[in-house]
């Protein structure tokens, strides 16, 4: 079993001199089965682990969570104010390939994922205009065949706007889009803990921060 006492004081093998972390912060404990757990110790402001899947960042109390090698651990502040770091870095230290290849393919997820919301939006679009085009059509022939059909048609007519703006706000494609672009930047922190960089899309491509080429 091995300890790591995180904080301005901590052992980590990085500095550590963010404003709201504490001397002591947290700590990260390794037992003999190779599991990772993340504690707090009563800092003032708090200890936060990733969400991997949302983004989000989690408390931690002094309970303890179990954690991975490869989570994202921030510390002082709910956000990335605090001093933001992989797991990883606290036996790995100073070598970033690991994390560099987890965040690009994070981003190739995200990017998939968009890629798919466009589709989506179109075939809703597709749809909607055929289904439109069919009304059109049908109401044409209605009209030709009944003359006096016209109030009738109005109806018809609105209930097909109304359809239109059923099928755009169910499937609201901008507000999909714009969650996954908060997502991709909840996961582009430089993962050097002394750079609070947030990197570009080609950073990531390229496996490189440009600012502490690490
Ligand atoms: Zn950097």
């Amino acid at each position: 079993m091995k300890t790591i006492t995180l904080g301005k004081s901590g052992d980590q093998p990085f500095k550590i001199n963010g404003i709201g972390v504490s001397k002591v912060h947290a700590t990260v404990t390794i037992d003999d089965y190779g599991r990772w757990i993340l504690a707090d110790c009563n800092s003032t402001n708090g200890t936060f682990v990733r969400n991997e899947t949302t983004g989000e960042l989690m408390r931690v109390g002094p309970q303890g969570m179990q954690i991975s090698e490869m989570s994202f651990i921030v510390l002082g502040a709910d956000n990335s104010a605090g001093c933001c770091f992989y797991a990883k870095q606290l036996t790995n230290p100073g070598d970033y390939v690991d994390e560099h290849l987890y965040m690009r393919n994070k981003k190739l997820e995200f990017d998939q994922e968009e890629e798919n919301v466009t589709k989506r939006a179109k075939w809703v679009r597709l749809s909607i205009f055929i289904v439109m085009l069919v009304f059109t059509i049908g109401t044409v022939f209605w009209q030709l065949a009944d003359p006096k059909s016209t109030g009738m048609m109005f109806h018809v007519y609105r209930g097909l706007s109304l359809l239109t703006m059923g099928a755009t706000t169910f499937y609201d494609a901008q507000g999909k889009r714009s969650k996954i672009i908060k997502k991709r930047k909840l996961f582009s922190q430089c993962p050097n803990p002394e750079c609070d960089r947030k990197l570009s899309s080609d950073e990531i491509e390229n496996l490189k921060c440009g600012r502490c080429q690490k």
